[in-house]
């Protein structure tokens, strides 16, 4: 059995993490009844991907999850590692700037997705298991292209505390297991750091 298959066992099996789709649904939801109302991102150019206005972090269930939708074989594993590390370089997300010690924090730097397609593509991760963070940045109004999009923090937030405990565990199974020294990383970072500890 591969190492991926033993961690989807023991995280959605064993552990009881529910699935993408359920602990995604309030913001899937939302987006579709967006969507109905004709507030949509289908004409944008996907400026909340690139790094314009990108600097999105992610926590280990979410980098694992972004995994399982890549479908990884041994035939497009080395082109997902290259990309990766690439992006990461391009967008210089492995020189860290530190802010001082007042603010004992880093700057967070923007960066270009590395699962964005230009064009009527976008985003290549599959809805159920995209970050909710990008799942919670919608339009306001229609044909809005990035002018008035922000993120809803309220349903981000009620998402969250409805599946808190649940996060919280399946994050410490795979730092435990991967032996994880962080808490959330830009998307590249994160993906990249757990396909090297699975694969
Ligand atoms: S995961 Fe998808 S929606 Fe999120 S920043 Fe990347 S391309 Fe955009
Ligand atoms: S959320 Fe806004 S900026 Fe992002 S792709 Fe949709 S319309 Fe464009």
């Amino acid at each position: 059995m591969s190492k991926v298959f033993n961690i989807k066992n023991s995280l959605y099996a064993e552990l009881g993490t529910k699935l993408g789709r359920e602990r995604r649904k309030l913001l899937i939801d939302e987006m579709s009844s967006l969507t109905n109302q004709k507030v949509h991102c289908f004409n944008c150019s996907g400026t909340c991907c690139t790094f314009s206005a990108n600097s999105m972090q992610i926590t280990p269930i979410e980098a694992f999850e972004i995994i399982l939708s890549l479908e990884i074989t041994d035939d497009n594993l080395f082109e997902i590692k290259n990309n990766l590390k690439k992006n990461i370089q391009d967008y210089r997300l492995d020189h860290e700037i530190f802010l001082g010690k007042k603010i004992n924090s880093v700057l967070r730097k923007t960066y270009t997705c590395p699962f964005f397609a230009p064009g009527s593509k976008g985003c290549t991760i599959k809805k159920d298991l995209k970050p909710y963070g990008c799942l919670g940045f919608n339009p306001k109004i229609e044909n809005d292209n990035g002018s008035l999009c922000h993120s809803n923090t309220q349903l981000l937030e009620t998402r969250e505390n409805a599946h808190r405990m649940d996060e919280i565990a399946a994050n410490n199974f795979l730092k435990n297991n991967l032996q994880l020294d962080w808490i959330k990383l830009e998307i590249p970072k994160a993906v990249l750091a757990l396909i090297d500890k699975i694969y």
